[in-house]
């Protein structure tokens, strides 16, 4: 599943071929991608807009569109599993799993196509209301140990689930979490209310130093356009020291890797780098193995 670092590749690639673009018109060749928006009501949305530079929010891409000189709204992209952005010139023959063609000036389309068709596009009045249920960018710069204790603070779930509440905190997926966590030396099962300053300040600086690793890696490891439609991982995993390791040597002491389920997702830890909480610390949640 695309996460935040893939998902900002695909956005700094298709920011610079969009903007400025006008949308001609909108075809919907498989319905369900748009939700309960419809097709009638994002086509009216878009075709007639131009579009300006693309963002980010967590894992949501936006699209913020003009007419004249107006503001008029967005649309955007959650990728899911497979969804993917491709440009191309009209009149291509279609492709199998295309799902929404966005005609452009220029003799151009922008594809949204997905083989497993998770993925959804949406519209809203403006940034600000896409975003309404989602927690603060995981990857922004505000991101600092004062401003991460503020959102965990007094949570009582464990530390590991908080982190991928995309409520709490938008753009974490399971990979950043447990590679954030091993290099935060914190358990999965801490109490999120639990940190201590000094481990939130620890906690926001390896999640930005991990993403933005993540990031630059993705960036020169795979092209967001002609990439097949499989999708392929960044090249990020070669520096994993904890996900997917399972009974490998940690790369920071001579201890093994552990894997268990944590809320229906493989976590794995290091038991030696990230001890296990006190009691007084721990979060009500358990492992399965
Ligand atoms: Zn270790």
């Amino acid at each position: 599943m695309p996460e935040l670092p893939e998902v900002e590749t695909v956005r700094s690639q298709l920011a610079r071929p969009l903007a400025g673009r006008f949308i001609r018109g909108v075809t919907v060749l498989w319905s369900r991608t748009l939700g309960a928006t419809g097709g009638e009501r994002f086509a009216e949305h878009l075709v007639g807009a131009r579009i300006g530079t693309a963002q980010r929010h967590g894992k949501l891409l936006l699209f913020p569109l003009q007419r004249g000189q107006k503001d008029a709204g967005v649309f955007h992209a959650h990728l899911r599993m497979t969804g993917r952005f491709l440009v191309r010139e009209c009149g291509a023959t279609t492709g199998l799993w295309d799902r929404v063609l966005v005609h452009l000036d220029g003799d151009e389309e922008l594809v949204f196509l997905d083989v497993r068709k998770f993925g959804r596009l949406g519209i809203a009045s403006s940034c600000a209301k896409a975003i309404e249920t989602l927690g603060p960018d995981a990857w922004h710069a505000a991101l600092d140990g004062a401003a991460l204790a503020t959102l965990l603070g007094g949570r009582r779930t464990a530390l590991k689930s908080t982190l991928l509440d995309q409520s709490v905190l938008a753009g974490l997926g399971n990979i950043y979490v447990d590679e954030s966590l091993h290099r935060a030396k914190l358990h999965p099962l801490r109490r999120a209310g639990s940190l201590a300053d000094k481990e939130c300040a620890k906690l926001a600086q390896v999640i930005h130093h991990v993403l933005e690793r993540a990031i630059s890696r993705s960036g020169s490891s795979f092209d967001a356009f002609y990439r097949t439609p499989e999708g392929k991982p960044g090249d990020f995993q070669s520096e994993f020291r904890v996900y997917g390791r399972h009974g490998k040597r940690c790369r920071g002491c001579p201890d093994t890797i552990r894997r268990a389920v944590l809320g229906q997702r493989g976590t794995w830890w290091c038991p030696s780098c990230q001890p296990s909480p006190r009691r007084s610390e721990m979060a009500s949640a358990r492992f399965r193995r």
